[in-house]
Parts: structure tokens; C-alpha cells; sequence
């Protein structure tokens, strides 16, 4: 079953539900009619069967069949009847089940105070071996109350019953529900008063109506309908709901993978943004906050503070007589050298090329130029070239105000000083 949309399906099944029922309420109509005139052949079934003596004969008309009836005193009930047989050219019986009116047209003449017995006789299908035929018919019966002259009787099916004379006349224990799907004859039989008789009933037309569908069986088939309908919906939202979790799911799972990798990713490039790649050490940019912090607290409490400036010596020769990389070599030798002998609180950064600062916080500038000495003999001492000496000029000065370009432009003087004093040494400002 295809699931429809839910605002257009249930909208629907609410139109055909309701159209179905006023549909099967005043239309959805079958009738089936049978001829009257002089081809039906129509019998006679008196009291004599019983041993009675009751006189009955049928004549024909145009457009009826009439039953004459005397009745005669005798050992048994006495009665007259016609059996009209309900045969179609597909059977020999009809099948009234899918009916539920019986339309029947009399005529009653001398008719005193008596009722009218139809019967719709039914040949009975499954019974024990042995039974008689007449043990095979089966007989619904109910009574009308005539009104004198002719009228039309609307005898509603499902009020037909098994009358207890059948039930007793059978020699084996039957069930006494009445049954119309086999239906051999109409009979229509004189009353049961038991003053005897002399009329004529004339029958002029019959037919069986129903419908299509009955009532029961139209409203099972709707509430299967709502049930099936109502069922598939809720596996079809459950479904949906399933794969939408699954999909809600997966698509947290992608975004903190994303998310996580980005956290790496941003770490890193914070990293990158702050750091040389080749030493490690800090660059321009990683410094900025050591500094910006060590202004404040100046400017605050003039914190003293000092700076080492230093370059490394004649490093364009380094580079052209050993190579670019030994020059990289010792770019990274130092930065490990110097890091290893510098406090906590110092900030070593790679000022660009092969130039460096180390910043000392409570730091006086004698006590930097120690540090700066210590750094200059553990360069100047180390063999960080092939049957050569690497050195280096270094510049140290105090933070005096709260100006960081004076500050350092007053250690790169000293640098230059160093430098120009024949380098390898340490100058202050
Ligand atoms: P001075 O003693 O006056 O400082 O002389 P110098 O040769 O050290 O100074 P100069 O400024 O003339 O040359 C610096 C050289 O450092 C030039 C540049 O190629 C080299 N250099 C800068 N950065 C790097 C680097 O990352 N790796 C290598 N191998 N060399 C670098
Ligand atoms: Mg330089
Ligand atoms: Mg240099």
C-alpha cells in the first residue's frame, strides 16, 4: 500500500468513508425479480400429503397466479399451497444471503380472520446419508396478517424461521437456524386458523432487494480499512522517525569529528601564527603578549625588566662556507643551548635572521648581563661548526618607560656597539 501524504490521505479516507456509507445507506441496490404469468411453473402442495382432503387449484392470469382453496375437515391440519420454484437459468436454487427484503404483491379474497404462511424452502446440502427428500427441504417460514384486496408486503429475510414442526419431523437432531442460500421454491400457503376455508390468494409479483454490500459487512471492511491504514502510518512515522535519528546521529558524529579535528587544527595554527618553525622558539608575534604584560606591570610598579639583544657573528660566512642547512644546524643548536640556560620567567624569542631576544622580567640589568655573558661563552665555547667557532654580539639594556620601540632600539645600539667593538662580546646601554 503506497503511504500516502498524511494531510491529503486521511482527508480522503474521511470522504470515502462517509461517501461509502451514504452510498450503501440509499443506494448500492440489487434486486432480483422473478416473472409471474403463465410460464412459472408453479405446483400444488395441499393437506392431502398428510392425508388430508382440502380442494386447492392454481389458475393463471396475465399477470398473476391464484391459489384457490377449500379446505376439508380431516385427521391432519388441513391447507392448500403453491411452491413457485425460484430456479435461474445459472441454478436451479437462488441464493438469498447477499438479500434482505423479500417484496412480495397478494391478493387476498374471502379471506376471514386468518394470516397468509410464506415459506422460502431451502434444499439442504449437508445431510447425514439416508435422509429422505423431503427431509432435504429445509422451510423459513413467516406469517403475514392480509389486509383485505391487494397490497404490497415488504417481509424483512432476516426474520424467517424454522418452524418447530420441522425441526420435530426430521428423525435426527438438526439445527434450527433458518438458511436462504439454497432456496428452491417460494410457498405460499394457506393461514393457520383452524376454521375451515374457502378463499383465494392471488399473487401478482415478488421480487428479492438488498444491497451490493450489507451494513455489517461494510462497516467491517471500513474499520479494517481505518486499522490497516492507521497501522502502516505509524510504522511509516516510526520508520521516518528511526532514520531520521539515524541521520540527526551521524550528522553529530561528522560535526564533532569536524569539530575536533578543527580544534586541532586551530591549536596548531595558533602555534604556527606564534612560532619559528625552524628553532621552535617564539617569533615577533608569540612575544607581543610577554611584552604588552611586562609594560602594564611597569607602568603600574615599574617592575624592572631587561632585554638581551644578540646576533650571531659573520653568519653569511657560516652559511657560505658550510651550507645553508649547517647554518640552520646552528641556528637550532643555539636556540636549544640558550633555552636550556634561560629561568622560567625569561621570554627567548627569534627576532628574525639570526638574531635573538631573551626578555627577563625582575631583572636588573646587571643581572642580564650576566645571563647575556653566560650565553656568550656557552656559544663561543660550543662546537657547533666543523673546525670552527661560532659567536655572537650581544646588547643588553633596562626597561627605563613605558616605551617598548626606545627600549629596544637601546638594546639593538648596544648590539651595534658590540659589534662594532670587534663582536664576540656583551655592551650595555
Ligand atoms: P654580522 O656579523 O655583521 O652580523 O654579519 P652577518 O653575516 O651575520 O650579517 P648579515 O646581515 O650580513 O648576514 C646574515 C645572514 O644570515 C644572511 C642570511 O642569509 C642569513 N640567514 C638569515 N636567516 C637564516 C636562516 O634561517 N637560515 C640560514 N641558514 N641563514 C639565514
Ligand atoms: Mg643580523
Ligand atoms: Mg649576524
Amino acid at each position: 500500500m503506497k503511504v500516502c501524504r498524511q494531510e491529503i490521505y486521511y482527508p480522503l479516507l474521511v470522504i470515502f468513508t462517509i461517501s461509502l456509507m451514504l452510498w450503501q445507506q440509499f443506494g448500492m441496490d440489487i434486486t432480483l425479480t422473478y416473472p409471474v404469468n403463465q410460464h412459472v411453473d408453479a405446483t400444488l402442495l395441499n393437506d392431502d400429503i398428510n392425508g388430508g382432503a382440502s380442494i386447492g387449484t392454481i389458475s393463471t392470469q396475465n399477470d398473476s397466479l391464484s391459489l384457490r382453496c377449500k379446505t376439508v375437515s380431516s385427521n391432519t391440519f388441513p391447507f392448500c399451497s403453491m411452491l413457485i420454484p425460484l430456479a435461474s437459468k445459472q441454478s436451479q436454487y437462488a441464493d438469498l444471503s447477499k438479500f434482505d427484503t423479500l417484496n412480495i404483491d397478494l391478493t387476498t379474497v374471502d379471506l376471514k380472520r386468518d394470516t397468509v404462511l410464506i415459506y422460502l424452502l431451502n434444499h439442504e446440502q449437508n445431510l447425514p446419508n439416508g435422509v429422505d427428500k423431503i427431509s432435504h427441504t429445509r422451510a423459513n417460514i413467516q406469517a403475514i396478517n392480509p389486509t383485505i384486496g391487494r397490497a404490497q408486503y415488504r417481509l424483512a429475510l432476516n426474520q424467517f424461521y424454522v418452524p418447530s414442526w420441522w425441526v420435530f419431523a426430521k428423525p435426527f437432531n438438526i439445527d434450527t437456524a433458518a438458511k436462504l442460500d439454497n432456496v428452491e421454491y417460494l410457498q405460499i400457503a394457506t393461514g393457520d386458523s383452524r376454521s375451515l376455508k374457502d378463499l383465494e390468494i392471488a399473487l401478482h409479483a415478488f421480487s428479492f432487494s438488498g444491497k451490493w454490500i450489507n451494513a455489517k459487512d461494510l462497516y467491517f471492511l471500513l474499520l479494517s480499512l481505518w486499522i490497516a491504514s492507521i497501522v502502516v502510518h505509524a510504522i511509516y512515522l516510526a520508520g521516518k522517525m528511526h532514520s531520521k535519528y539515524i541521520t540527526s546521529k551521524s550528522k553529530a558524529e561528522e560535526l564533532n569529528k569536524i569539530n575536533s579535528f578543527l580544534s586541532i587544527e586551530r591549536d596548531k595554527y595558533k602555534t604556527m601564527a606564534k612560532h619559528d618553525p625552524l628553532t621552535k622558539l617564539l617569533n615577533r608575534a608569540g612575544l607581543s603578549g610577554s611584552l604588552s604584560k611586562l609594560m602594564s606591570e611597569f607602568s603600574h610598579s615599574s617592575q624592572a625588566a631587561s632585554l638581551i639583544m644578540f646576533d650571531i657573528d659573520h653568519f653569511k660566512l657560516i652559511n657560505d662556507q658550510h651550507g645553508h642547512d649547517t647554518g640552520d644546524q646552528v641556528l637550532i643548536s643555539i636556540s636549544q643551548k640558550v633555552s636550556e640556560m634561560i629561568r622560567d620567567q625569561d621570554v627567548f624569542a627569534r627576532w628574525g635572521g639570526e638574531e635573538f631576544v631573551i626578555v627577563c622580567p625582575n631583572t636588573q640589568l646587571q643581572g642580564a648581563c650576566v645571563l647575556a655573558e653566560n650565553v656568550r661563552a656557552q656559544i663561543a665555547n660550543s662546537q657547533l661548526i666543523h673546525q670552527g667557532q661560532v659567536t655572537s654580539s650581544f646588547g643588553v639594556a633596562q626597561l627605563n618607560s613605558a616605551n617598548i620601540d626606545t627600549w629596544f632600539k637601546r638594546a639593538d645600539e648596544a648590539l651595534y656597539k658590540a659589534k662594532t667593538a670587534g663582536r664576540n662580546r656583551v655592551e650595555l646601554s
